[in-house]
This record gives C-alpha cells, structure tokens and sequence, in this order.
C-alpha cells in the first residue's frame, strides 16, 4: 500500500527561508544569505488545495522572516480568508519594525486582511540580531491597530531587557549570566535538536555508534500533529527539516518517488543508513551522533551535497547548502 500522509490537521505555512536574522537554535536554518524565494500566488493555490482535501482551514504564518515582503503577506493572508481559511497568528522576529508610520499601516492592512494576532518572537538568540527597541516599537504599532500580540517566550523578557539597548553577542550574556547560560538556555526553552541547533549544541553531547542510534524509531517523519507547508509546494514534516514532499504526492506517495522516506518508513533509520551505504557509499562518521536524527541529518546532507543523489526529497537543497557553508566558515 502506498505511504500516505492523511489527517494532517495544523500546521503552518512557510512564506519563506530568508530571514533577517541566523539564530543559532533555528531548527529551518534560517538567514539572510538563504534562497530568496517568497511564496507566489500559483503555489499558494497548491498549497491551499492540499490543506482544504484534507479539511484543515486553520494555519499559522511563519518563515524565515515573513515580513521581508509584506505586500505579499498581507495579499496571501487576504486570499486565505477568500478561501474560508483562518489564520491562527503571523510569526515575526520584528525586524522590520523600523518606521512607525509603515509598520502602523502594515498592522492596520494585516488586522484587515483578517489576521488577529501576531507571535512576536523573542529570545536570547533572537536579541543577537534584532534590539528589543524593534520589538517594543511594533507592540506599540499592534497596540494602535488592535492587533493582538503573543510574545514567544514571555518568560525571557527581563533578562533580555537586563541585557540594556541594542543587540546583543552571545559572549556578553555569557559574561553576564554564566557560562552555563546557553546549555541552561536550551533546556528552559525546549530547544529542538534539528536544522542549526544541532550545529550549535551537539558538542557538548554525549555520541555513540551509527549502529546505536540507528535503531532508534524514527517517530517524527509521520506526526501530522504540527507540519509545515513551504513556498516552493512541499509539505514539511514536523521536526525533520530538509526533507519535503509534494503537496499533491501527500494522500499517496508515488512508489519509487520517494525512496529516502520509503526507507525510512520500512525500516527507519537503520534502512536509510543501509540505503546510503550500499547504493551510495555513505561512511558513518567515527566520532558517532548524538541520535537517530543527527545521523539521518548527515547522511541526507551526504546524498544532497557529495553523492548528487536524485532523491526529491531532499528538500530543499538550500537547507544542506546553508549549513554546510556555516561549518566550513567556522573551522
Ligand atoms: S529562529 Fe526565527 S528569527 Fe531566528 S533565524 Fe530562524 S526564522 Fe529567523
Ligand atoms: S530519523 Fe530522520 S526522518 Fe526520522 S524523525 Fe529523525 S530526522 Fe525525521
């Protein structure tokens, strides 16, 4: 029977892969030198379609940074209502928030448009790029407009106003909280070890074999509880960033399309890793993975970047690039 991903129930739309900031804890590996593609009109129509065959009209907007275009935002969210589809919050990391008329009259053509609430996105991490003067300036914009706010995660914003005015480096937090902070930080935050976090704090972690954490399950590939949808039409599944599948394939993956993802659901990560061995030539790396998903992640990242593999699941490409070039700029 061919792999189906049905009872997709919520999930967010990925406008884009750019972003003005590059935290260090973003499982999409997010920044400003990412594809510059911005979800357009037709793929939005491919998007939609996907989620209303499967009856889920209500979605969050994130990115990337989703405001780097906001004409096209505010006309995605307008189609969205015409569509009878609800809008559950705007993610922004509140870069953008720099003129106070503009960014009063994009709140005001947004709260139009039918979008209710905006997740202003806030942390350490998040405080290296963009000064809480940004953030504080477009509550003021939602205040006025009556647009509502959710701030993600309330919980760091004393210690982030502590910090004073402007950005801030991950060494001056360390000199002023610790030099635990940022292990601290990840368990108070609920850090997810994908994309660029697992970059950030795999170090510090305890590895094992390939043959040890490749009998792990490999639960996320088919959690439809929380996916994403990006703008070049792929569904993203919870958790395992660089892999996609078309929107239209969902109900019923094509046999042989897809043979990463029918690896991984015959027999999870030990079956790619005997896949990427035995047809690609894939070497474990000796110094091993901290679980499953680290060495799913590299040896995706091998078949994308060293092996050329034709797999389309390997999406997007964009992703192994990123975080490839980052490592190579930081040895
Ligand atoms: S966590 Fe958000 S603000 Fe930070 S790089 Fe990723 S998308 Fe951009
Ligand atoms: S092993 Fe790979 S596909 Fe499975 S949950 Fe982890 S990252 Fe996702």
């Amino acid at each position: 029977m061919a792999i189906s991903f049905r009872n997709i129930h919520y999930g967010g739309i990925i406008m884009n892969y750019a972003c003005s900031s590059r935290c260090a804890h973003c499982l999409y590996a997010c920044a400003p030198q990412r594809d510059k593609a911005y979800l357009d009109e037709a793929t939005a129509e491919r998007l939609l379609d996907a989620l209303a065959a499967q009856g889920c009209m209500e979605v969050h907007i994130g990115g990337g940074e989703p405001f780097l275009q906001p004409e096209a935002l505010i006309r995605f969210c307008r189609r969205l209502r015409q569509r009878g589809f609800s809008v559950d919050y705007v993610e922004t990391n509140s870069s953008w928030a720099t003129d106070e008329k503009r960014t009063r009259d994009i709140c005001r053509r947004l709260r139009e448009a039918g979008v209710h609430t905006l997740l202003l996105s806030i942390s350490p991490y998040h405080l290296g790029y963009v000064p809480l003067a940004r953030v504080k300036a477009l509550m003021a914009a939602c205040r006025d407009t009556g647009m509502e706010i959710f701030l993600w995660r309330r919980e760091f914003w004393e210690e982030l106003e502590a910090m004073g005015a402007g950005t801030h480096s991950r060494a001056e937090f360390e000199a002023k909280y610790g030099a635990d902070y940022w292990r601290q930080f990840a368990r108070r935050y609920g850090v997810g070890l994908g994309g660029r976090a697992r970059e950030t704090y795999q170090a510090g972690l305890p590895h094992k074999s390939a043959e040890t954490v490749e009998k792990q399950p490999c639960r996320e590939l088919f959690n439809t509880g929380h996916f994403h949808m990006d703008c070049y039409g792929y569904y993203i599944p919870s958790g395992c960033t660089g892999l996609g599948i078309a929107v239209e394939d969902l109900k019923a993956l094509p046999t042989g399309k897809y043979p990463l993802i029918e690896a991984l659901h015959a027999g999870g990560v030990a079956a790619l890793h005997r896949l990427a061995k035995e047809k690609f030539g894939f070497t474990a790396d000796p110094a091993g993975y901290i679980d499953g998903c680290h060495l799913c992640s590299h040896i995706r990242e091998y078949l994308a970047l060293d092996a050329h593999a034709a797999c389309p699941e390997l999406h997007p490409m964009d992703h192994y690039r990123q975080l490839r070039g980052e490592r190579e700029d930081h040895r």
